[in-house]
């Protein structure tokens, strides 16, 4: 049993989150070297892991540890598990990560792992041993002053979990805070389950109040119904905004009257899958994203809204909670189409955000209350979006230039005064 990498999409990915750096750097004046060394990652660990699966047979995963920038401090980023994960990919989302770091001001540069493999066909048994060898490898350059993992698509609590405990294993000792993302019970944080999702709403309440948009009763569509979708939907609906329909991988659900996100979460969760449930309506990702509604929400995976159906779309807020979910050629569209795209690197920040704070917590063997916890949340992202509309008006230029501006100018600041080459 083997896995075969297809980098294809990994390398259009790579291509787009670098040539929009370029075009930033150029903005900020940056010169050619610090785009050469943003374009390449400080580290890279490729591995190939052998796993006895449960039918005997060993099979070999592809899978990679990516550091792309340490100059802010030690990297962070998460792991994703996934058919579709590749070396470029990873690098570019990795890449992706230090600018988000850096838009929160969070003391870290940008990582990301990924493991080439189904974790849905895997068994339990396979999955933990999987994790346990990828700790293994990649061992000697994790570690709390080091690089920081957390969970993404394909890993949870669990996971996280399961790698503090490979990583103390060598040490010799309990490190809570190589991971994060772990169960409240081994040194979690209060508030990390659906950071992202609370994030996103502190930047689209500030959003919708500045734009006069009353989100009481304003019509959503969701595009994704995973652990940030869901999370997403949860707030949205108690925010009182009316989602009416929702998409994962096998279609999507559509109610007029907006669904009942409750119900819809225990569908889901019983059924594994949004199709067919009772009371809705059945509705492709076409026909669901050119919905006349007031906010669009990508929280699926990269490219799901694009060139093809970026001209198709009605809602006047876009919010890209997916990591790169809009195509850089899809942006185009929207912005000429005047769209209000809010991008990937400040809407989903909260994961990271949360993240520090619970690398803070271990670090001090001290926990602090959630509602320390969420002041301290929303200040941040209140105050980062504040910072990225500034730039946007004084430049007049895009919330995606203006957010990449302000992230990038801060890695490129770092840069500077350490010295691009000791
Ligand atoms: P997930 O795998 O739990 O969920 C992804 C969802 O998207 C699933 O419901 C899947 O069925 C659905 N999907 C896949 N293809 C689709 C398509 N073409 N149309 C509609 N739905 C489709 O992943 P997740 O952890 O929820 O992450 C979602 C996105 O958020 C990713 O881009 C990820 O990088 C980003 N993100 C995740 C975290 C995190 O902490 N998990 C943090 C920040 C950003």
């Amino acid at each position: 049993m083997e896995n075969i990498t297809d980098n294809s999409n990994g390398i259009i990915l790579y291509n787009e989150v670098m040539s929009e750096m370029e075009d930033v750097a150029g903005l900020l004046g940056l010169s050619d070297i610090y785009i050469k060394r943003l374009k390449k990652p400080q580290k890279t660990m490729t591995l190939h892991l052998p796993i006895m699966m449960d039918n005997g047979e060993i099979g070999i995963f592809d899978a990679w540890r990516v550091q792309h920038n340490l100059f802010r401090g030690p990297s962070k980023g998460g792991i994703r598990y996934h058919p579709s994960a590749s070396l470029d990919g990873t690098i570019a989302h990795a890449a992706l990560m230090t600018w988000k770091c850096a838009i929160v001001k969070i003391p870290f540069g940008g990582a990301k792992g990924a493991v080439c493999c189904d974790p849905k066909v895997m068994s339990d048994v396979e999955r933990e041993k999987l994790t346990r060898r990828y700790t293994w490898e990649i061992s000697p350059i994790i570690g709390p002053e080091k690089d920081i993992p957390a969970p993404e698509v394909g890993t949870d609590s669990t996971t996280m979990a399961q790698i503090m405990d490979g990583y103390s294993i060598f040490a010799g000792y309990s490190v809570p805070n190589v991971v994060t993302g772990k169960p409240i019970s081994v040194g979690g944080s209060e508030g990390r389950r659906d950071a992202v999702a609370r994030g996103l709403m502190y930047v689209l309440k500030e959003v919708a109040r500045e734009r006069h948009i009353y989100l009481f009763n304003s019509t959503v569509v969701l595009q994704g119904f995973g652990k940030v979708g869901k999370g997403i939907a949860r707030h949205l609906s108690e925010t009182g905004c009316r989602i009416l329909a929702i998409s994962d991988s096998s279609g999507g659900i559509y109610s007029e009257e907006g669904l009942d996100i409750d119900a819809v979460i225990e569908y889901k969760n019983t059924n594994g899958t949004l199709k067919g449930m009772p009371g809705t309506e059945a509705i492709n990702n076409d026909e669901l994203v050119a919905l006349d509604v007031d906010i669009l929400i990508p929280a699926a995976y990269e490219h799901t809204i694009n060139k093809d159906n970026a001209p198709t779309i009605k809602a006047s807020v876009i919010v890209e909670a997916a990591n790169a979910g809009i195509s850089r050629e899809a942006y185009h569209i929207l912005n000429d189409r005047g769209k209000f795209v809010l991008p990937d690197i400040l809407v989903n920040a909260g994961g990271v955000v949360l993240s520090y704070f619970e690398w803070v917590q271990n670090k001090q063997e001290f926990f602090w209350q959630n509602v320390e916890i969420e002041e301290r949340f929303e200040s941040i992202m209140v105050t980062t979006y504040h910072e990225v509309k500034s730039i946007m008006d004084s430049d007049n230029v895009t919330v995606r230039t203006a957010a990449l501006k302000l992230a990038i100018g801060r890695v490129a600041e770092a840069m500077k005064y350490r010295g691009l080459c000791p």
